[in-house]
């Protein structure tokens, strides 16, 4: 297909874009359904590697193209399966992170899947950058990627509908305020510094009070810009009445929605999901607070492409962080 298109080009031009141009595109390995309808793709790279992009039909006639941004993550986020499994092949690099994504195959992937699934789930609604990896770690890619899905030259979404999801890297995310109109997602998971050096490491470097107040201050900057606030809810760890009433503190003066996020169990996590009813209980104290809060269930579990799932089942783990004192009966540790 290419090599025809090339023939009908000037054989200037055709020169010139070999000198200064690359044609590489992602091949695809396979393709595992859930049971709800989520399609985990795994595409492979030039270099051999492989990464996964999630296509997550919803009913109401949205269709979610979840993207990769890193091979692997550096983030060791302790209930996440890609940022707990070593690089098998380069073992000093520890926590998993292979390496960057390119602009182009970060594009690749949304334009990809939707060639792929066209006929069966109709045109994607929303991209967002969740997949493997953390994207602002990855800054410089993802702020052209997500150029060219907005651009009207290009995928042509709108900019509410592609969203940015970081664990927090505060350098990184002051510029992509800056610099781009696209939505963004903190997951944030805990209410304590505690905790959260606990479970997302990142924290000891960028605590939640100066997380928030970047975000206070920035936002206060913008137009009619939200961010979203995810909380993948941990059984005994963060979904307390008093997890609660400080969320609700810690999230004040912020333009905010709050995502509260199922927890998905994979192997190498001690954590255990929130029941439905303590959710729920957990829901209305912030929505009686006047918090504009949504939940959100489990999709593809079964297939393990399911939020913090993605990754290489039987990968060598990095090791888990030492559980504080007082969680060790609610992880069984
Ligand atoms: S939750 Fe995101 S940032 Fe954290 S380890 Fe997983 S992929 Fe990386």
């Amino acid at each position: 297909m290419l090599s025809m298109t090339l023939q009908c080009l000037n054989k200037d031009f055709v020169k010139m874009l070999g000198e200064h141009a690359k044609f590489k595109a992602l091949s695809l390995e396979n393709i595992l359904t859930a049971s709800d309808g989520t399609r985990k793709i795994l595409f492979r790279l030039d270099d051999g590697l492989v990464i996964e992009t999630v296509v997550i039909p919803c009913d109401r006639g949205r269709t979610t193209v979840c993207v990769s941004s890193q091979v692997g993550c550096a983030m060791n986020c302790q209930f996440c399966f890609t940022g707990r499994q070593a690089n098998i092949f380069h073992i000093e690099t520890l926590m998993g992170l292979k390496r960057h994504l390119s602009t182009a195959e970060i594009v690749e992937q949304a334009v990809f899947a939707q060639r792929l699934l066209t006929h069966e789930v109709g045109s994607f609604t929303n991209v967002v950058f969740m997949g493997m990896g953390e994207p602002l770690q990855n800054i410089d890619s993802v702020i052209k990627a997500a150029d060219i899905m907005v651009h009207d030259q290009g995928l042509h979404f709108s900019p509410r509908k592609v969203t940015v999801s970081t664990s927090g890297l505060v350098p990184q995310l002051k510029r992509f305020l800056h610099e781009s109109n696209c939505a963004l997602a903190v997951s944030l998971n805990a209410t304590t510094d505690e905790v959260r050096n606990w479970i997302m490491p990142i924290n000891r470097k960028y605590n939640l009070g100066l997380l928030l107040q970047t975000l206070r201050e920035e936002l206060g900057l913008k137009n009619s810009y939200k961010v979203l606030f995810e909380y993948v809810m941990l059984d005994g760890v963060n979904d307390s009445v008093d997890d609660a009433y400080r969320l609700i503190d810690l999230v004040q003066g912020i333009p905010c929605k709050i995502n509260l996020i199922q927890f998905n169990p994979h192997c190498g996590s001690l954590f255990r999901p929130t029941s439905t009813e303590k959710m729920i209980k957990f829901r209305n104290i912030l929505a009686e607070a006047k918090c504009v809060v949504f939940m959100r269930y489990s999709k593809g579990d079964d297939q393990m492409a399911a939020c913090g799932q993605l990754g290489k089942p039987g990968a060598i783990q990095t090791p888990l962080i030492r559980v504080p004192e007082q969680f060790k009966m609610a992880v069984n540790a």
